[in-house]
């Protein structure tokens, strides 16, 4: 069943629906019926929590085998972190998670047409899948989003749709179009965070089904903020894990309406100002579900930290140092969780994870 945030008109899962008819958001009602004993055997990717993933008929799945990333230990001086390393999925991000469960419940409804709008990797991402699901579909980005990026796009065979002016303005225009088509939108819609929630299951499958002490995730739409505590807390509630663990967000000081309203002790976000950042796939200065990622985020105990572009290019090059490329958004969680591991205890244990690939943005000019 899905239910309105807003005025809790429930809609059954069969109909199409991304959003309530008041205009309020709708979030997914779904008791998983998982259990350890049915892992034996499973493939190691993100499927293998099938009972776990809103899809009813297998035949419906839209899938690259995804998940399952490595989650590794990485130094920070004296301190150390896991970092699972979604940089790895098929279309370079972690919004794979997300995508791979939304297309397969789009193919259930068989809807055959869908448009997106996102600042880049939810747009390649809905692109690769739509491809391997055989559904048409139109991205809409802001012209300056990375070139790489919309060669992605364009080369998966979506339409690219191209918007003058800010993000803003592209979810505008996607908005206008979804009175036609289906609006697949990573925000809106609720199946993308029960494919994000897949993080959460495998960080404690690959700690011997303990929950971290704490997890460092980016906040700028929240939708691994919200899947993963949607995930934590599945798990707490099935009894496979004794505790969830806090959740520390990072946002860019350049754009951090969330931290803002943290700090300011205030339980709904105002849209914060943009200043130009290196970290453009977490600058969202009005996040839908802003109220929601700062839920998560007190109900877990957790805090947020902002991070100075200084800081983000700073723990860009000390990851590729050690062997790691990623993008720039993704080097703005590493500083945030540098800066989160000088206050950590010395054995909490701090997991976290590199977001996006490095070739998304290898024209960068920080790299020239
Ligand atoms: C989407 C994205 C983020 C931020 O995720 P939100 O859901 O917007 O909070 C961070 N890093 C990368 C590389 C992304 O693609
Ligand atoms: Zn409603």
């Amino acid at each position: 069943m899905l239910i309105c945030r807003t005025c809790f008109a429930p809609y059954p899962e069969t109909q199409p629906v991304w959003r309530c008819k008041c205009g309020g958001l709708l979030d997914l009602d779904f008791n998983p019926s998982f259990s350890l004993k049915k892992l034996a055997g499973r493939a190691f990717n993100l499927w293998r929590y099938r009972e776990a993933l809103p899809v009813k008929s297998d035949k419906h799945i839209v899938s690259f085998s995804e998940g399952f990333t490595p989650l590794l230990p990485v130094a920070f001086g004296t301190k150390k972190a896991w970092i699972k390393q979604d940089q790895l999925f098929p279309s370079g991000s972690y919004k794979d998670r997300g995508t791979t469960v939304l297309l397969s419940k789009l193919k259930e409804l068989g809807i055959r047409q869908i448009l997106e709008d996102s600042s880049g990797n939810a747009g390649c991402s809905i692109a690769a899948y739509s491809a391997r699901a055989g559904i048409s579909c139109d991205i809409y980005v802001p012209a300056t989003a990375s070139p790489s990026k919309l060669a992605q796009i364009r080369a998966y065979g979506a339409r690219l749709v191209q918007i003058e002016g800010s993000r803003e303005d592209t979810a505008a225009a996607a908005w206008r179009a979804s009175a036609k088509m289906y609006y697949a939108s990573h925000c809106w819609n609720p199946y993308f965070f029960h494919g994000t929630k897949t993080f959460a299951y495998e960080v404690c499958e690959q700690l011997n089904w303990k929950a971290p002490d704490t997890v460092v995730l980016p906040v700028g739409n929240g939708t691994l903020v919200i899947g993963a505590w949607i995930g934590f807390t599945e798990l707490f509630d099935l009894g496979i894990i004794k505790k969830r663990p806090r959740i520390i967000g990072i946002q860019v000081s350049a754009c951090n309406p969330v931290a803002q309203a943290f700090a300011a002790r205030q339980l709904e976000i105002t849209t914060a100002e943009k200043k130009p950042t290196i970290a453009e796939g977490i600058a969202t200065s009005n996040p839908i579900r802003g109220n929601q990622i700062l839920e998560c985020i007190r109900e877990s105990g957790g805090s947020l930290i902002s991070v100075e572009e200084a800081a983000i290019a700073a723990a860009f090059r000390q990851m590729a140092r050690e062997g790691f490329f990623i993008e720039m958004t993704s080097a703005a969680v590493i500083a945030g969780l540098t800066e989160y591991l000088k206050t950590a205890g010395t054995k909490e244990k701090v997991v976290s994870l590199f977001t996006g690939h490095g070739l998304k943005t290898a024209d960068h000019p920080l790299l020239k």
